[in-house]
């Protein structure tokens, strides 16, 4: 449809992207959404009529490539592209084009604080005056649709927007502290089912755990979930092709219940709309998890309907950093969770299970030096799967003192390494 003018706006009622979220070195647009331009700002929005980009235009804005996005759990992430996009650039570290700099603490490597850049707070202050623009003008003369658009956006001011993120946490019961790294494929843009809470280990390092003892959730409880989220994501639904299941070692959970939860999942949310590509499922597992998950309920999570995504953490190969950070597990439980990683890539075509280890201050020579020997002998047998993922320790310098031991970890690697940085959803 062509766009409406309403004064100096052009209203996009709705343009169609890629349903699949591809990587690029220019902001990512996909799915159907509704998009309104001013000189100086884009403005997009969900089907539901939810702020969901906003990026500067003019000259003053920092790079054509840079957004501002929203998150379902009302985060204003900005996404930057650093000063080096090159070779060594984000896309070497991350696996993506663009650093999401992110509201609130967390372990990245490089903080830019968007915050303390007017070009960027303009942005919040355009959408406040877009805001006004459309609650005051005359709508009379515009196509219906168009009006429908503006209401729903006027529908949905801030506060609206606070309320919903409260509401999606009240649904399934809590915030999502930490997403799996290997939802960046899908732009961090999924919908969060909680299958389970608490983990087994409550390491000490870690700054996302819950103090909960594990512990399933009920079939019940999950229906629930599933069809209260249904009705939250709305028109919008269609814009996701990515499931998460939580918490933080949905693994434990056993095959049954994350094959219910999965299937059920697809059939409320229409997963099988996405013609020609297979919806994704996130889930986290852990040492214990992985080694006791038998092959014939991996051969089941194989068949579901997914490509599925299991990351776990496995953090050192190095028992006296395992025991330093407090994670109750030793180096032989971590070599074998690594080696059954590898072959769950090499023999499970639609499930790639992906591995965490830490960086930063205070982790010891042999910790660095076990984990390049490790990276360096694997026999490479599952393609590109089974990405390595390292994070950095949330009290590690936070710029890039990092990225040389990044650089030679990866150089070392047989298989890809990339920075997992923590995002909440
Ligand atoms: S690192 Fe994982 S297993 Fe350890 S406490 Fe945090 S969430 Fe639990």
């Amino acid at each position: 449809m062509e766009s409406t003018y309403l004064s100096n706006l052009a209203i996009s009622v709705e343009k169609q992207g890629p349903a699949r979220i591809t990587k690029a070195s220019f902001p990512l647009r996909y799915g159907r959404y509704s998009e309104i331009r001013t000189h100086e700002f884009e403005f997009l929005f969900n089907l539901n009529g939810e702020i969901k980009f906003i990026r500067g235009l003019n000259a003053s804005w920092p790079h054509p490539a840079e957004q501002l996005k929203r998150t379902d759990g009302n985060d204003w992430v900005y996404y930057s592209v650093g000063d080096d996009s090159g070779e060594k650039g984000i896309i070497s570290w991350l696996g993506e084009y663009y650093l999401p700099c992110l509201p609130y603490a967390s372990n990245s490597i490089w903080e830019i604080n968007y915050s303390s850049n007017p070009d960027v707070m303009n942005a919040f202050a355009a959408w406040s005056q877009l805001y006004g623009d459309l609650y005051g003008c005359s709508k009379d003369r515009l196509h219906f649709k168009a009006k429908e658009v503006i209401g729903l956006i006027l529908n949905n001011h801030d506060g609206v927007l606070h309320k919903r993120s409260l509401s999606l946490n009240e649904i399934i019961g809590r915030r999502i502290s930490v997403l799996p790294p290997d939802t960046r494929h899908v732009d961090y843009e999924v919908i969060p089912l909680l299958i389970s809470d608490g983990c087994l280990y409550h390491c000490n390092f870690c700054c996302v755990k819950s103090r909960q003892k594990f512990q399933t959730r009920s079939r019940t409880d999950i229906l629930e979930q599933i069809g209260r989220l249904k009705d939250f994501y709305g028109r919008n639904l269609e814009n996701y092709s990515g499931l998460f299941l939580g918490n933080h070692d949905a693994l434990e959970a056993g095959e049954e219940l994350i094959s219910f939860s999965a299937s059920e999942a697809y059939s409320a949310f229409g997963f099988g709309r996405l013609q020609g590509m297979k919806p994704s499922l996130f889930l986290f597992g852990s040492v214990h998890s992985l080694l006791k998950s038998e092959n014939n309920s991996l051969e089941k999570l194989n068949q579901l309907p997914y490509n599925t995504f299991i990351n776990i953490g496995l953090e050192s190969v190095d028992t006296p950093t395992l025991s330093w950070i407090g994670k109750p597990v030793d180096e032989p439980m971590v070599r074998e969770a690594f080696k059954k990683m590898l072959d769950i890539n090499a023999t499970h075509k639609n499930i790639e299970v992906t591995a965490n280890f830490v960086i930063g201050n205070g982790l010891s020579a042999d910790h660095y030096q076990s984990l390049r020997e490790l990276l360096r002998n694997t026999p490479v047998t599952s393609g590109r799967k089974g990405i390595v993922y390292l994070s950095p320790l949330k009290d590690s310098p936070k710029k890039r003192e990092l990225l040389p031991i990044i650089h030679e970890i990866k150089d070392q690697s047989k298989i890809p390494v990339f920075i997992y940085l923590i995002q909440r959803l």
